[in-house]
């Protein structure tokens, strides 16, 4: 039987990281699916776990040899992808791949995967609140956060492409509703869902 995957994809600060954390503590046969990037490490991420942070000319060797299910460069310099290896990886524990990816590379892993795939559209409420949030994590310069609200306000318009979108204005009733996703499509699919 082809493996099982879950796709939370939406605008970066859509909370859509949150859900996916929450997602991975609450079922325990999850596992969340490793991207690849360039761009720089943050304080609080670990090499291996959050992402595996490559330089550019390691990213394009990867590109070359094909490791990557999908890849963007999703701002200038900044690099991200799904490897191959990590849904193989995931496959052979027996677990479900949980995917947490921008708005384009979802279209892709969409495209890739049919009826196994859960795929939910993560979006804030407003772009104002979503401008709101990407302040308050401090994580952005002037520039790349004019850059990601640019790039979040094209991506809003993708989400009729998904199957499920959550509105994400209280971060409780979007864990309700990412559970409610998650534990429909693993019993649909004829195992129970593992919840720890
Ligand atoms: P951040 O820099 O905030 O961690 O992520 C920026 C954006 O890149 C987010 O929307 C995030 O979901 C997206 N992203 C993370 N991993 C991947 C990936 O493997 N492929 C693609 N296309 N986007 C990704």
């Amino acid at each position: 039987m082809a493996p099982k995957l879950i796709l939370l994809c939406g605008p970066s600060g859509s909370g859509k990281t949150t859900i996916v954390q929450h997602l991975l503590k609450t079922y325990s046969n999850l596992s969340f699916s490793v991207s690849a990037t360039t761009r720089s490490k943050r304080s609080n991420e670990i090499n291996g776990k959050d992402y595996y942070f490559l330089t550019v000319e390691e990213f394009r060797k990867k590109i070359q040899a094909d490791e990557f299910l999908e890849w963007e460069e999703v701002y200038t310099h900044g690099f991200y992808g799904t490897l191959r290896s990590e849904v193989d990886r995931i496959a052979a524990m027996g677990k479900v791949a949980i995917f947490d990816v921008d708005v384009e590379g979802g279209v892709h892993i969409k495209g890739r995967y049919g009826k196994n795939l859960l795929d939910v559209f993560v979006r804030p409420p407003s772009v104002e609140d979503l401008y709101k949030r990407l302040v308050a994590r401090a994580s952005e310069t002037p520039e790349s956060l004019e850059k990601r609200i640019l790039k979040a306000t094209h991506e809003l318009t993708y989400a009729d492409r998904f199957n499920n979108v959550i509105i994400n204005k209280d971060m409780h009733v979007a864990f309700a509703e990412a559970e409610n996703l998650v534990s429909a499509f693993l019993n649909d699919h004829e195992e129970l869902p593992v919840k720890k």
